[in-house]
């Protein structure tokens, strides 16, 4: 099938605000889709998934491909930027990946016949077009949530927040990714007593400071994975990125990594409950803040905040601990357990580092369609699961796979 280049300019040019090069890329873009109009089909095109495994490859069709090929957001964003991280990696070693990115707020609109599929599939069912995300960030309602320090060794909570209006690192110019790490560091400058702290630029560390940061767990890795250079992320490293941190560095605000801002509470130990307390209260506090500046966060009631991989929608959230399992490690029922509850498992350096030893990094799988409350709750419940689990193996006695956890409200 052939597309066929639909020039809507009084709509798409009044979106054109951002950037003053911006019109001369749309007419670029326009150009190169009028030539791609003449010379070459659209399926012509279409990217090789055959060998994939990723929810954007067993999402996308030659269809879908063929209507959303020429669009463009606002941002000059286009779909094969989107994919394009998927489609160079195949598949991750240890996790199923979502095999995309959006490069602004509006690309999950206007690519939401891809983005929907995927999210539904990363989601496990949840309908970004008919069901609404919820939010809760009162942690006095988590209960059970001191864990047995004989088992977990630390614990920690993390979200994503996006500044409206900028666009998103894969597709940021550098002056938007300073502006991001100017209007965040400004904020951050307003919290006050426990959670005060400074700000240190990724420009002005020494390698050793910085491998120290990464080392200790509280700093994002290099990026050196092939999921971040193939979105792009990576451009310009390390300009405009940072960590900021409070004295204790339990409460910590990453910028200009995956995502504008990661917010991160943390310690040493099992008190869950009280690092999803200062998680609660910093987050409020920097969100007021960054308000009180004339910005705001992107968010929507069905896609809750908006991040740029998909599977970090609605809350954002990840909780997790580092847990001692010797036992169940070598089960073979683990990996169903770990379905059933709807937790993955990580290696403790991060995401793409395999998970040797007996440590593990066990979190919460879904961020969307359950509030904050709700998912660090089932990562308590299900890390306790798990412990009991331990105990029992190390008596000699048997387990049981849990009951699957059902997802999605309807
Ligand atoms: P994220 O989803 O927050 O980006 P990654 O898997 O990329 O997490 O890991 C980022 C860093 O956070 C790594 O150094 C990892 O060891 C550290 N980390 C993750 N969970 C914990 C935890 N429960 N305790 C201590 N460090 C952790
Ligand atoms: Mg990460």
């Amino acid at each position: 099938m052939v597309s066929l280049w639909k020039p809507k300019l009084t709509s798409e040019l009044k979106s054109v605000h951002y950037r003053n090069d911006n019109l001369f890329i749309y007419l670029l873009h326009s150009m190169k889709s009028c030539h791609n109009y003449f010379f070459f089909a659209v399926n012509s095109d279409y990217p090789d998934l055959r060998k994939h495994n990723n929810c954007m490859a067993s999402a996308l069709t030659p269809a879908i491909y063929a209507k959303l090929r020429d669009k463009i957001t606002p941002n000059n964003w286009t779909l094969d930027q989107c994919i394009q991280t998927g489609v160079d990696n195949p598949g991750h070693p240890f996790i199923k990946t979502v095999g995309m990115v959006a490069g602004d707020e509006e690309s999950y609109e206007v690519f939401a016949e891809i983005f929907d599929p995927v999210i539904k599939d990363r989601h496990n069912g949840y309908d970004p077009r008919t069901m609404k995300h919820p939010t809760d960030l009162d942690a006095s309602k988590i209960h059970s949530a001191v864990f047995d320090e004989n088992y977990v060794l630390s614990s920690r909570v993390r979200t994503g927040r996006s500044i409206r209006g900028l666009s998103l690192p894969p597709a940021c110019s550098r002056s938007e990714r300073r502006e991001v790490e100017r209007v965040t560091i400004q904020a951050l400058s307003g919290l006050k007593g426990d959670l005060s702290g400074h700000y240190y630029s990724l420009t002005e560390m020494t390698e050793q400071e910085q491998q120290r940061l990464i080392d200790d767990h509280f700093l994002f890795d290099k990026p050196v994975s092939p999921l971040l250079t193939c979105a792009f992320m990576a451009r310009d490293w390390p300009d405009a990125r940072g960590i900021w941190h409070n004295n204790e560095k339990t409460f910590l605000i990453w910028i200009n990594e995956e995502d504008h801002t990661r917010v991160i509470s943390m310690e040493k130990g099992g008190n869950m409950k009280r690092v999803f307390e200062r998680f609660c209260r910093g987050l409020k506090q920097v969100e007021h803040l960054i308000q009180e500046r004339g910005w705001e966060f992107m968010w929507n009631e069905h896609l809750g905040y908006i991040l740029t991989c998909p599977s970090n929608l609605g809350t954002g959230l990840r909780a997790g601990v580092h847990v001692r399992l010797p036992k169940l490690s070598k089960d073979p029922r683990l990996g169903k357990i770990l379905e059933n509850l709807r937790l993955q498992k990580r290696g403790t350096g991060g995401v793409d580092t395999a998970a040797v030893g007996d440590i593990f990094d066990i979190s919460n799988l879904d961020r969307l369609g359950k509030s904050e409350v709700e998912l660090v709750q089932l990562v308590v419940d299900g890390v306790n699961y798990l412990i009991e689990c331990e105990k029992r193996l190390e008596k000699g006695q048997d387990i049981k796979i849990p009951a699957p956890i059902q997802q999605s409200r309807k």
